[in-house]
């Protein structure tokens, strides 16, 4: 336990330093993060261990995947660590300080990515040296992706990377902010934008236009009636809260004045099915609508007009079985059995689907991720050093 105490107080310091320079990275999520990946690829490279970078030319953006495997160079299956560099925007009028300048105050560091997620990332850094020091049974794999909040576009380029590696994993944890928790499920999320073409007139004469604005309805209603049927359906495991799988119209945007007859109209919505079949029933369900009963009416009146369904993103849900490798890993470094399930999404759908054994459990609670004056606790910190260090003494 003394050990454990000594050296939670040898890596602190730095983990602190590390979390105050990626916070000066304002890093949100679509923007480039390379300048981020380079400083951590420039401390993981003293240590010796490999890294490689799979890329999003036109964005500036990088993943970078390293491992550690130690002084023997172990290469058993091993266990990933994984965290996303991208951050929520911050209004800095809103800050009562500077977003991207972390300020340390009362054992907590505020500032944009400290809880979600930079802090993770920074007990990951400020451990690997420690890491490649050792003879490890297995390597440790560090896993930073980008672009993780908007609807996971950068661990999908980074998996099909892995996959033509060859490399084998016995478990993945991501560390999201969950207070130290593991978590074990959560919901899919998926995000579409439907962009209605009709035909513009004069309001007195509609039979001779074709209204945007109107179709957009028509097809909302449908939505709602698809939303209502996933309410209706009872699932398995009634886990989540609310326990079935729901459906949001977030926006609506059209028409130019009371006495035009809209020419165009754009829908925002978002689902978050339980399972993926839910998810293809919306889908298919909606596309249906569209195709048969909206499109033909339209097209009757004006030849040009549609309906176009752009997908921004799937994110895949998470479902871990009771007792799999990565959960009863978690349990046994924290301690803590209780398990959860969240509303949020995570990359942990995807890792889960590539055949590692995943959880979820990071650093900061939820509450502060995302919000102005993000912060993350020392206490947290310091308890998510203590999971490494013990990681480490198991694989040793
Ligand atoms: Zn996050």
């Amino acid at each position: 336990m003394t050990a454990q105490k000594n050296i939670i107080d040898q890596v602190f310091p730095e983990t602190l330093k590390i979390l105050s320079d990626l916070i000066k990275f304002p890093t949100i999520s679509g923007s480039p993060n390379l300048k981020l990946i380079e400083y951590c690829e420039k401390r993981l490279r003293k240590l010796g261990v490999t890294s490689f970078k799979t890329v999003n030319k036109s964005t500036q953006q990088a993943n970078l995947f390293t491992t550690i495997s130690g002084r023997k160079k172990s290469n058993s299956a091993g266990i990933i660590l994984s965290g996303h560099t991208d951050v929520v925007p911050a209004s800095p009028k809103e800050w009562s300080s500077n977003p991207y300048v972390a300020i340390e105050k009362n054992n907590k560091i505020y500032g944009r990515g400290s809880c979600d997620m930079k802090g993770f990332i920074a007990c990951t850094l400020a451990m690997a040296p420690l890491f490649a020091s050792e003879n490890l049974k297995k390597p440790i794999h560090l896993s930073y992706t980008y672009d993780e909040e908007t609807v996971c576009l950068g661990a999908p380029v980074m998996l099909d990377d892995l996959k033509k590696r060859k490399i084998n994993f016995s478990a993945c944890i991501i560390g999201e902010p969950t207070s130290m928790r593991a978590i074990t499920a959560h919901k899919g999320y998926n995000e579409y934008i439907t962009e209605f073409t009709g035909l513009s007139g004069h309001a007195s004469d509609p039979e001779h236009g074709v209204s945007a604005v109107e179709y957009a309805i028509r097809y909302s209603n449908k939505l709602m009636e698809l939303r209502n049927e996933l309410k209706r359906k009872k699932h398995k495991k009634n886990i989540f809260s609310p326990p079935y799988s729901t459906l949001q119209i977030g926006k609506i945007n059209g028409g130019i004045g009371t006495n035009v007859i809209a020419d165009k109209c754009t829908l925002d919505w978002e689902s978050r099915p339980i399972t993926q079949e839910d998810g293809e029933f919306i889908n298919k369900n909606i596309d249906d609508y569209a195709e048969k009963t909206l499109l033909p009416e339209m097209k009757k009146v004006y030849p040009k007009a549609n309906i176009k369904k752009i997908t921004i993103g799937e994110v895949v849900g998470f479902d871990e079985k009771e007792g799999s490798e990565a959960v009863n890993l978690v349990c046994n470094l924290t301690g803590d059995n209780s398990k959860d399930v969240v509303s949020f999404g995570t990359e942990a759908g995807l890792f889960q689907e590539f055949g590692v054994s995943t959880v979820v459990c990071g650093p900061g609670s939820i509450e502060q991720a995302h919000t102005v004056d993000e912060y993350i606790t020392f206490d947290q910190l310091k308890l998510c050093l203590k999971m490494l260090i013990d990681l480490k003494s198991r694989i040793i």
